[in-house]
């Protein structure tokens, strides 16, 4: 089961809006330094390249909670960075973390956002077998490079990343087994394994059968090809109960299972030690996130609705693969859920709902109305469509004090980049 419990109350939320207005997402700094440290500690086998324990490492997939605050945060608990862009590079660059703490695995990637993940000293993952020599073309080959794997047929993919066969992303089977040899040729000394296949999964088999997949093509690259792989990287893609009878995916199970393979492949083909990375964003900061918003508006037609002063501007995941949010009506917590609601946002677009037909306690205008799990590809999706503008950020500390993390934008902002003076 979920946990549905808010780290704030309505007393708490009081004080706050009284100095930070509605709407914003609000992250629970000890909620994501708790999760960051049980990751951490079901891994604590994973060897080092000494075969020392403390190999493990999530890059933290910035394009989840692009915040360098949150990153900070993320960083002090031992986390690096996944970018896929300039600005995610950049804001790794701004908050001083450079060299391997960055892994960068981009697709479709112009030469300057290699030329800057090369800069910062980032392992790069490259996405296609071409990409090789368009790197060593245009910058050289690096002496740690990783490519990206895609299964293809071989595996089934889950709903929301859908078929390997179909995705855009990596190198074929027959590819990847061409595509270190060159590599090492034009330079490259050091190499990394990656896929990524699932996301927003919930069942711990499915890393551990990835796992298998990506330690048994490691073997087959040393036995064929001389190549000795020192990381596999697992990708992200592990998932989140975003609804109340959903349960959270147990590391402790993922680990054990990742142990036993480890010990039955890795070992007597003499590749132990081989570091295991995650690059996962999800379930990192996902659950530890609230966009808090105000009913404004009841209204009552074929359905009823309640408007909020956010809209999917704030949130676009509800309106853009029919997902579901949980919603709390704090200070309603003990009152029945008698009312059907459509809960909504002020764009024109009639997807712009939060939730259809959603059971909620009887909402009058001036509630908070909480959305939970936006901590993960809630603010980042945000867009300005209908000249809409996007939240503030804040964070609540263990202390339950705030600090606002990005100030909410203005009408300033929204016409900077026109000529309208
Ligand atoms: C989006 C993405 C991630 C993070 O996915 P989550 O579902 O947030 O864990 C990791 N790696 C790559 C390459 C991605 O594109």
């Amino acid at each position: 089961m979920k946990d549905l419990t808010l780290p704030f109350d309505k007393a708490l939320l009081d004080r706050i809006v009284a100095e930070h207005p509605t709407p914003f997402h609000i992250y629970d700094e000890r909620g994501i330094r708790d999760n960051a440290r049980a990751l951490d500690d079901a891994f604590s086998w994973v060897p080092d390249s000494t075969g020392t324990p403390g190999g493990f490492k999530n890059y933290f997939a910035v394009k989840a909670l692009p915040n360098p605050h949150v990153m900070r945060v993320l960083h002090e608990a031992g986390m690096g960075f996944d970018c896929s862009s300039m600005a995610e590079l950049v804001l790794c660059e701004r908050i001083g973390v450079r060299g391997e703490q960055i892994m960068f695995t981009s697709n479709d990637t112009p030469l300057h956002e290699y030329a800057k993940a090369q800069e910062l000293g980032a392992v790069i993952n490259l996405d296609d077998i071409t990409h090789i020599d368009y790197l060593s073309n245009g910058l050289g080959m690096p002496e740690l490079i990783c490519m990206r794997y895609n299964p293809g047929p071989l595996r089934e993919g889950n709903v929301i990343i859908g078929k390997p066969e179909e995705a855009k992303y990596g190198f074929t089977r027959d590819q990847i087994l061409q595509g270190y040899k060159p590599a090492r040729e034009l330079g490259a000394r050091r190499f990394g394994l990656h896929t990524m296949v699932a996301s927003n999964e919930l069942n711990p088999d499915y890393f551990v059968e990835t796992a298998v997949m990506l330690f048994e093509l490691a073997v087959e690259l040393k036995e064929k090809l001389d190549i000795r792989i020192e990381f596999v990287n697992l990708g992200g893609g592990i998932g989140i109960p975003y609804r109340p009878d959903q349960t959270a995916v147990d590391y402790q199970r993922v680990s054990d299972g990742i142990k036993a393979a480890y010990d039955r492949l890795i070992k007597p083909a003499g590749l132990d030690p081989l570091r295991i990375v995650f690059e996962n964003g999800r379930v990192i900061t996902g659950p530890y996130g609230y966009l808090v918003t105000r009913a404004i508006h009841r209204k009552d037609t074929y359905k009823q609705y309640i408007g909020l002063d956010g809209n999917m501007a704030n949130l676009m995941r509800p309106g853009m693969y029919g997902a579901y949010h949980h919603i709390s009506v704090p200070g309603k917590e003990a009152e029945p859920a008698d009312q059907t609601y459509d809960v909504v946002g002020s764009l024109c677009e009639n997807n712009d709902k939060f939730a259809i037909d959603r059971p909620l306690p009887r909402i009058d205008i001036g509630d908070y109305v909480v959305i939970h799990d936006t901590g993960a590809h809630g603010y980042s999706m945000g867009f300005n469509y209908n000249g809409k503008l996007r939240s503030a950020e804040l964070l609540l500390h263990p202390d339950s004090s705030v600090t606002k993390i990005r100030r909410a934008e203005t009408l300033e902002d929204y016409f900077a980049t026109l000529d309208v003076s």
